[in-house]
């Protein structure tokens, strides 16, 4: 073979591989580096929950992260896996199982932030013998996974039943793990009630956005049996629950939030504003989202005052305040004043939105430049009448015609409830 043809047959064809892989790497690198400029303009830059770590030693940039994530939080930059979107990662844990070199371990927090997490045994039993915890609380987030270890953790409850109090447990939340939780009861006919603070069941899957769709795995729920799902969308999940609670009907009291927990004879006293249920075990199933901060101002009890934006149209030709400084208040803010005949006013005790989306960021400039909306900075509500509010700004207080206050404030994490009754709980950085 002379140099021509040999060049001709070898080189050309490493040459056109060579020249579609760096186009790709380059392509894939981009792309991410767009997103995740995105995510630190917008201070979104750490992960709520569990998310993958990268081993850049082992990573090739094989992508095949990538590629598996349901959230589009992974991307390739410099040729190796990354978080570029850490505020979307649920903690799928798909790219871990995925990665050719191994190269992913899952954690939980980060250096920046940590994160919480109440100490477990391998039955799901806390240091307080008796008060048990199941899924996204003990930082197992996921529906399988949760609704796995309320099924579990019930079997371990079971085995300590008996004795004088009213219950053999009390299941807290009705969100994946705690309908796990309670039809494992049901099977097991132990004595049981479920307190729910929401008026339905599912838990966070009761609040993703509309047609959201969920990816998920078979799951196996007692006296159920296997659902099969693999994607459904949010509706789709909540018609599921709500199937399954048609054919096991489950003592789920809801409305009914557990404020307090104290050790008694025989076991515990669960208090909600309702009642008080005594029983030898409680299973805590209460999700991480915690409770909704309030405002702590006069007024805030009026029925006009609510903490999630449900329906933007039934603000129509009313006068809104919506207070916070976060994704969700500037979207509920935005869906409400594209309504006819609303005026919604913005109220923020920050300077500056320093954690939202630029998309949203951008939407709000365009929403306060046409006055459909008006933005108050370093503003704090003072009280709340029922036709007027009162806002106060550097020294001022001005009063507002008022008609509905929408509040978006974050919420209210469980761990010091935990740590007041005893449970100890670690802070994780990177772990
Ligand atoms: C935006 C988003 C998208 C997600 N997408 C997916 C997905 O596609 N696939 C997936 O598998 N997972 C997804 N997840 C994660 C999944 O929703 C959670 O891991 C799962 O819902 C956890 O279930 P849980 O039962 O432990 O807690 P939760 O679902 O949070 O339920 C806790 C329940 O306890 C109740 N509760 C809390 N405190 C009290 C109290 N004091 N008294 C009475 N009741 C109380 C709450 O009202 C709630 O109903 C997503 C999460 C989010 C935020």
């Amino acid at each position: 073979m002379n140099h021509i043809s040999y060049y001709a047959v070898y080189l050309v064809p490493f040459l056109v591989l060579a020249a579609f892989y760096l186009r790709r790497h380059f392509k894939q690198h981009k792309i991410s580096s767009e997103i995740w400029k995105e995510a630190v303009e917008s201070g979104l830059t750490e992960p709520p929950t569990l998310h993958p770590d990268f081993n850049p030693a082992l990573c090739i940039g094989s992508g095949a992260c990538v590629k598996v994530c349901p959230e589009a939080a992974i991307g390739i930059i410099n040729g190796k896996a990354a978080l570029v979107n850490p505020a979307v990662c649920i903690g799928h844990g798909a790219c871990e199982a995925t990665c050719p070199m191994k190269a992913i371990r899952l954690v939980f927090g980060t250096e920046k932030r940590g994160m919480d997490i109440p100490q477990v045994s391998r039955n799901f039993e806390t240091n307080v013998p008796g008060i048990f915890i199941a899924g996204e609380l003990g930082g197992m987030g996921l529906i399988r996974k949760a609704a796995e270890q309320g099924r579990q953790a019930m079997e371990h409850i079971a085995k300590r039943a008996g004795g004088g109090t009213d219950y053999d447990v009390v299941i807290v939340g009705a969100g994946p793990a705690g309908i796990a939780a309670s039809l494992a009861a049901q099977r097991l006919r132990l004595k049981f009630v479920t307190l729910e603070q929401e008026d339905s069941v599912g838990g966070t899957t009761y609040h993703y956005p509309r047609n959201k769709i969920v990816m998920t795995a078979p799951m196996n729920l007692p006296l159920i049996g296997q659902i099969k799902v693999r994607e459904i969308s949010k509706e789709s999940l909540m018609e599921l629950w709500e199937g399954v609670l048609a054919k096991v009907p489950l003592p789920i009291r809801y409305g009914e939030r557990m404020e307090e927990i104290k050790q008694a004879a025989g076991g515990f006293e669960v208090r909600t504003p309702v009642g008080t249920y005594r029983a030898k075990s409680v299973l805590l199933a209460i999700g991480r989202r915690g409770v909704p901060r309030k405002l702590g101002v006069p007024g805030e009890e009026l029925p006009k005052v609510v903490y999630k934006l449900i329906e933007a149209d039934q603000y129509r030709n009313q006068h809104v305040v919506v207070v916070g400084g976060g994704d969700s208040a500037l979207e509920a803010a935005l869906d409400v004043c594209a309504e006819p005949g609303t005026w919604v006013t913005l109220s923020y005790r920050g300077a500056a939105f320093n954690r939202v989306k630029l998309k949203n960021r951008k939407r709000l400039d365009e929403a306060i430049a046409t006055e459909r909306l008006f933005l108050m900075l370093e503003s704090q509500v003072v009280e709340i009448k029922s036709k007027k509010i009162k806002l106060r700004i550097g020294d001022a207080v001005k009063e507002l015609p008022n008609d509905a206050v929408i509040v978006c404030a974050g919420g209210e994490l469980p761990t010091p409830f935990l740590k007041k009754i005893g449970v100890m709980v670690e802070t994780r950085h990177g772990t």
